[in-house]
């Protein structure tokens, strides 16, 4: 028998609207897959020539648990630039991508019977590591268009027994990007209420309708001794597959993270990080802004196509590389007792008769949502979305016939 914590996971949503398009696929058919949680963009040759130089000089041994020292001066070096504030090496953890920082902050702070306040709709991976630390998630709603959390709905969740908040700007799904006056309002809350704040920050590249991204840390500075600032590669490089992430925490939680990495994976891939590395010491921010641009192109393209859909409220996407739609105008306007009644539905029917992959926003704690990436090729994208726009503004007439 199986222990009881493995009743408490439900599998990954995300992983399967991909293998339902992957399955489809290998079935012959011409899928276009906006399931993804990932660009579809060849690396930067510098992480590549990198990565082949380690092999090279026959680099294969153990490094640090933490990291290779010269990859978290490195990191320190990016977050100073980026956040204007000066990190060292003592507050830098490289991570096997940003999912192993997340769940090492989860074990270092969390005890059983703990609550963790997460705004949902949100990336499920945060709830089931609560839950994997033994403490309870604890959800607030955040509403459409913005998906921007209500202060006060924060504050009434927060119990005696709130031990940590997790955010995540820019948003996967919803794409918001939280303003700094909501920022500031949470670290506010953070102080008062002695809580961590896990901020996720994976999709920090790509922030669309602001100057620059800007994390909880810049926005509200006396917060960064209670805060664990996540991020990766994996998306701002395009090498989900390569598992390279890194966290900044006060001292004591990256020593904890020390003890949690030697003891379950040790260092993330050696290879990876001095692929990293070298791209940090040669790269000239060419690849990072082309990959902007061309998101930034794809998401204008994906705007306009989008803003033919009826019944559809508009949607932001001010960040992250997805459009997630709100649905529940539409859905109340179907005709009763046909196949379709819930995005569930929608997503099954956008794969299986219109053959474009999607994720429905069940999966983020959120009946109402449709997670569609434009992290694809343009073509992709625009054969995508105009397939969606066509099936959904066809849907009462279809359902009305049913
Ligand atoms: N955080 C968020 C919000 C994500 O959406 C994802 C991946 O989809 C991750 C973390 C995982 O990042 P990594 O692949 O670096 O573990």
């Amino acid at each position: 028998m199986l222990a009881q914590r493995m009743s408490l996971l439900s599998g990954s949503g995300t992983a399967a609207a991909r293998e339902a398009a992957a399955l489809a696929t290998a079935a012959g058919r011409q899928i276009v897959d906006l399931a993804a949680g990932e660009v579809i963009i060849e690396p930067p040759s510098s992480v590549c020539e990198g990565a082949i130089a380690a092999i090279r000089a026959g680099t294969n041994r153990y490094t640090d648990a933490i990291g290779l020292m010269a990859l978290r001066k490195a990191v320190a070096k990016k977050l100073s630039a980026e956040t204007g504030i000066d990190w060292n090496t003592d507050n830098i953890v490289i991570t096997a991508g940003a999912k192993q920082g997340l769940l090492d902050a989860a074990l270092a702070v969390l005890d059983p019977g703990d609550e963790v306040i997460i705004i949902r709709p949100c990336w499920p991976t945060f709830p089931s590591q609560v839950l994997l630390a033994g403490a309870k998630p604890v959800f607030v709603d955040a509403r459409p268009p913005t998906y921007i959390p209500d202060i006060a709905a924060i504050r009434t969740a927060v119990t005696p027994r709130t031990k940590a908040i997790i955010i995540n700007s820019p948003n996967n799904p919803t794409g918001a990007v939280y303003d700094r006056t909501t920022l500031q309002a949470i670290g506010d809350l953070a102080i008062n209420y002695q809580l961590w704040i896990v901020s996720d920050e994976c999709y920090s590249s790509f922030v669309f309708t602001a100057e620059r991204h800007e994390s909880i840390v810049m926005a509200h500075p006396s917060v960064r001794s209670r805060t664990i600032l996540v991020n990766a590669f994996s998306k701002e490089l395009a090498i989900t597959g390569w598992r390279l992430g890194y966290f900044a925490a006060p001292a004591e939680i990256v020593s904890a993270a020390k003890k949690l990495q030697s003891l379950t994976t040790s260092n993330a891939n050696v290879i990876a990080q001095h692929a990293i590395l070298h791209h940090l010491q040669v790269g000239d921010g060419s690849f990072e802004r082309e990959m902007h641009q061309r998101l930034s192109e794809a998401r204008n393209i994906g705007l306009r196509i989008l803003s033919g859909l009826h019944d559809v409220t508009p949607l932001n996407a001010d960040g992250s590389f997805f459009f997630y739609l709100d649905l529940t105008r539409l859905i109340s306007v179907l005709p009763p007792g046909g196949p379709v009644r819930s995005t569930d539905d929608i997503a099954r029917l956008l794969l299986e008769e219109t053959d474009v992959g999607s994720v429905a926003g069940s999966t983020f704690g959120d009946v109402n949502g449709l997670r569609l990436s434009f992290g694809v090729p343009p073509d992709q994208l625009e054969s995508g979305l105009n397939r969606v726009v066509k099936t959904l503004n066809g849907l009462k007439t279809r359902q009305a016939a049913a």
